[in-house]
């Protein structure tokens, strides 16, 4: 390297430096917008359609299992059994967070709109299972059981139902007269040519 490029490196640096900060002393002075915020007593409005964590309306889902099937990181769990009215009850949907990249492909997929971002994006952890999250608060072995019943009953209810009715149309038939035959020469052994 030259002197001559030396010197004109050095005049490059200075005239570069002193631009820099005179935009620095001029926000300094006289600030005409402000671009940081005091995080995290304040925080930016997230937009409308921002992808944050997750949420399921359990309520609503009704255990397709399509948000699972599209999801391309596997990162959605489901088991769901049916119930005493031949609804699907979920015992247990978790999203795990930590995997999940808001691609959003599993709300697209929802038929019933019932998952949903939202416009969270703070949950720093050392633990990763506090970033699984469980939509589904009771224990799922507790649901299966509950709902295994219900299903036991509703089937013995209807059985037995069904037998009483059964009960009641047996005397009905035994008292019930002989259908009349519809042509009475017929029933005489009569024929026509
Ligand atoms: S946003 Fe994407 S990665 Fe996250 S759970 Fe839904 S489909 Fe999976
Ligand atoms: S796609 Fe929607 S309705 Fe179906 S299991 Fe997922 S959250 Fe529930």
């Amino acid at each position: 390297m030259g002197l001559k490029e030396y010197l004109n490196d050095i005049m490059e640096a200075v005239v570069t430096t002193v631009k820099g900060m005179r935009i620095t002393a001029a926000y300094g002075v006289d600030p005409k917008e402000e671009v940081t915020l005091q995080y995290p007593e304040e925080r930016w409005e997230v937009p409308e359609r921002f992808r944050g964590f997750l949420h399921n309306d359990i309520k609503v889902c009704t255990s397709c299992t399509m948000c699972v099937k599209v999801c391309p990181v596997d990162c959605i769990s489901l088991e769901a059994v049916r119930g005493a009215d031949k609804k699907m009850v979920l015992a247990f949907y978790d999203i795990n967070i930590g995997r999940c990249m808001y691609c959003g492909l599993c709300v697209e997929a929802c038929p019933v709109k019932s998952l949903k971002h939202t416009g969270g994006y703070e949950r720093a952890s050392v633990d990763r299972g506090e970033l699984i999250l469980h939509f589904v608060h009771e224990d799922a072995a507790e649901i299966k059981a509950r709902v295994a019943r219900q299903v036991a009953e509703a089937a013995a209810k209807a059985a037995e139902a069904q037998a009483a009715s059964r009960a009641a149309e047996a005397p009905a038939a035994a008292k019930s007269p002989e259908a009349p035959p519809a042509d009475p020469k017929a029933a005489k052994g009569e024929h026509r040519e």
